[in-house]
C-alpha cells in the first residue's frame, strides 16, 4: 500500500474546495466521499446565498460543478467511508468500510456535521418539501407564511429571530418549560412580537394532507397529553447538530460540544487538518466551509512541503 500525500475525507463544500486547491497544487489529493456525497446541501433545494450565482441553483447542482472542479484537475474518489483511524503518523492510516486500509503524510478531515431532526416518519419524508434544518438556506422561501421552530438552545432562538423576518408568524415548539438558551438570546425570542412560543410541547406528526408538503403539526402537550393541530407551510428543526467525528475519536482535541478544535484549520495533530462544519459550531455555511476547505489545502501543502514532498 502506497502512502498517499494527501487524503481528503468529506465530499461537502469543504471537501471538494480543499480538492480543487490541492489539486491545483500537484498534490494528487484522494477523496473520500463518505456516506452522503455532496454533504448537507444535497438536501436542500434552491441556493441563493452562495456568491457567483445571482439566479440561484440547487445544493445538488452546486455540489455536482465543485466535484466536476476538483476531477477536471485530478482529485481521484474513492466511494467510501471512513470508520476508523490511527493518527499517531505520519503516515496518518484510515480504514475504510469495506475493510481497505489507506495511508498519508498529510490529511484534511471535512467530515461535516448532520442536523438532528426528530426522527419521525413524516418528518423524515418531508425533508426539502416543507422541514428544513436550516434557516439561514431556506427561510427566504416562506414570505408571510406562518411556520414554526423546534428547539430550545442558542440555534433556536436565532432562527425562530431570523425568519421573522419572511414569516408572517413563527411558532417556537419546546419541550420544556424553560430555554437552555442564553438569556440574551432567549429575551430577543420572548420580546418578539412576530413569536409565539409553545412550552411543554412536543411535535407528534408533520401533517401533509397527501400534498407532499408541510401543511402543519400535530402538537401534543407533554403534561396533558392534550393534541392540537397548527396550521403552518413550514419546520425548522434546530435540536442541535452532530459534528462527525467518530472515526477520530480519542485522538483529536475536541470542544465540550464535540467539534474538532483547530487554529487555522490545524488540528491538535501536526499534519491532521480540520475544515468544514466538523470544526465549525458557528456559522455552518457552504461558502465559509469552502473557505476553510481552502485554507486547510494551502496549510497541508505547507506542511508536505516542509515535510519533504518538495514545493508543490
Ligand atoms: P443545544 O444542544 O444547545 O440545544 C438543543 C435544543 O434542542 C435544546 O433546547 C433541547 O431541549 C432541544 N432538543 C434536543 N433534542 C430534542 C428532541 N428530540 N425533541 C425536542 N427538542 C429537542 O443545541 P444548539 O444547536 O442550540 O446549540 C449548540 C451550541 O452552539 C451551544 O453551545 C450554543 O450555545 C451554540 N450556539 C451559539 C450561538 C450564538 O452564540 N450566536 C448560536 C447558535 C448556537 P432541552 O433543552 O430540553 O434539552
Amino acid at each position: 500500500m502506497a502512502t498517499e500525500k494527501l487524503i481528503i475525507i468529506g465530499t461537502g463544500a469543504a471537501g471538494y474546495t480543499a480538492a480543487i486547491y490541492a489539486a491545483r497544487a500537484n498534490l494528487a489529493p484522494l477523496l473520500i466521499d463518505g456516506l452522503q456525497p455532496g454533504g448537507q446541501l444535497t438536501t436542500t433545494t434552491e441556493v441563493e446565498n452562495f456568491p457567483g450565482f445571482p439566479k440561484g441553483i440547487t445544493g445538488p447542482e452546486l455540489m455536482e460543478l465543485m466535484r466536476q472542479q476538483a476531477e477536471k484537475f485530478g482529485t481521484r474518489f474513492v466511494a467510501d467511508v471512513v470508520t476508523g483511524s490511527d493518527l499517531s503518523g505520519p503516515p496518518f492510516k484510515l480504514t475504510l468500510g469495506n475493510g481497505d486500509t489507506l495511508s498519508a503524510d498529510a490529511l484534511i478531515i471535512a467530515t461535516g456535521a448532520t442536523a438532528k431532526y426528530l426522527g419521525l416518519p413524516s418528518e423524515q419524508k418531508l425533508i426539502g418539501r416543507g422541514v428544513s434544518a436550516c434557516a439561514t438556506c431556506d427561510g427566504a422561501f416562506y414570505r408571510n407564511k406562518p411556520i414554526a421552530v423546534a428547539g430550545g438552545g442558542d440555534t433556536a432562538m436565532e432562527e425562530a429571530v431570523y425568519l421573522t423576518r419572511f414569516a408572517s408568524k413563527v411558532t417556537l415548539i419546546h419541550r420544556r418549560d424553560a430555554f437552555r438558551a442564553s438569556k440574551i438570546m432567549a429575551d430577543r425570542v420572548l420580546q418578539h412580537p412576530k413569536i409565539e412560543v409553545r412550552w411543554n410541547t412536543v411535535i407528534d406528526e408533520v401533517l401533509d394532507v397527501a400534498k407532499n408538503d408541510v401543511t402543519g403539526l400535530r402538537l401534543k402537550d407533554v403534561k396533558t397529553g392534550a393534541l392540537s393541530t397548527l396550521d403552518v407551510t413550514g419546520l425548522f428543526v434546530a435540536i442541535g447538530h452532530q459534528p462527525n467525528v467518530e472515526p477520530f475519536k480519542g485522538q483529536l482535541d475536541l470542544n465540550p460540544a464535540g467539534y474538532i478544535l483547530a487554529q487555522n484549520t490545524r488540528t491538535s495533530r501536526p499534519g491532521v487538518f480540520a475544515a468544514g462544519d466538523v470544526q465549525d459550531p458557528l456559522y455552518r455555511q457552504a461558502i465559509t466551509a469552502a473557505g476553510s476547505g481552502c485554507m486547510a489545502a494551502l496549510e497541508a501543502q505547507q506542511y508536505l512541503a516542509e515535510l519533504g514532498h518538495g514545493k508543490a
